[in-house]
């Protein structure tokens, strides 16, 4: 039996380990807050990108890389209009992909990946697992937490550039390596509030806690906020 301040086997002792357990119990609080408050605040969030299977969410998702869902929006109409599932767009030809999805930027890599991950599918459809996700190409891990939460309902956070910020601010993670950001915001909610708490965090990135200059003022979270 460990005592006071006797070592473990990890080198740390039992004082230190509860101290942590304190720590921890004071997140999870602190982010359930957060999540009720956000919930709240932003009760139709969702994700912002338009699809209507797994597969068109993959393709979407890919190319919202370094481009706005709006104009992802406007792009994948008519892309899914000529090749709706994996089979069409496996058999498509590559410029005609590219031409379409030329407004998203860097196309020739996007629609190359998005060729490539429809012909690995064809025949048996998006895979619903992260292992098998991010072995596709063009989807990483955040791209698969996307096709997890949204497409098939699994419980999955991802990272973008607006969760890194906020919560950061919010000192719910002192991270910048989204898979380590993820895996704090993971622990400190139940997993079928991951996919919404994203959405809501993105939401509040856009809406409130811009990059540039942070609305305080106008912050529901400022009084739980690290940042003030
Ligand atoms: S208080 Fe300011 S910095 Fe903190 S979450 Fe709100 S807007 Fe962002």
């Amino acid at each position: 039996m460990t005592t006071g301040n006797t070592p473990t086997s990890r080198g740390m002792s039992t004082g230190e380990i509860s101290e942590m357990m304190v720590t921890a119990r004071i997140m999870v609080m602190k982010a359930l807050q957060v999540n009720a408050r956000l919930t709240e605040e932003y009760p139709d969030a969702h994700c912002a990108l338009d699809f209507t299977t797994p597969f068109q969410l993959a393709v979407a998702t890919i190319l919202s890389a370094q481009c706005t869902d709006e104009r992802v929006n406007k792009t994948t109409p008519a892309l899914f209009a000529l090749y709706p599932t994996e089979e069409e767009m496996a058999a498509a030809d590559l410029t005609d992909i590219e031409a379409i999805v030329k407004p998203c930027g860097f196309y020739h890599n996007k629609a190359k990946n998005i060729q490539a991950m429809a012909r690995e599918i064809v025949g048996h459809g998006l895979p619903d697992t992260m292992d098998e996700l991010v072995s596709l190409p063009g989807i990483g891990r955040k791209t698969a937490n996307v096709i997890l939460g949204n497409a098939f309902d699994t419980p999955g956070l991802p990272v973008d550039t607006h969760v890194k910020r906020v919560s950061n601010r919010l000192g719910l993670t002192t991270h910048q390596d989204p898979v380590k950001i993820e895996k704090d915001l993971c622990e400190q909610l139940p997993e079928e509030e991951w996919t919404m708490f994203s959405h809501r965090l993105i939401y509040h990135g856009r809406q409130v806690c811009q990059a540039r200059k942070p609305n305080c003022e106008r912050c529901v979270l400022e009084d739980l906020c690290a940042s003030r």
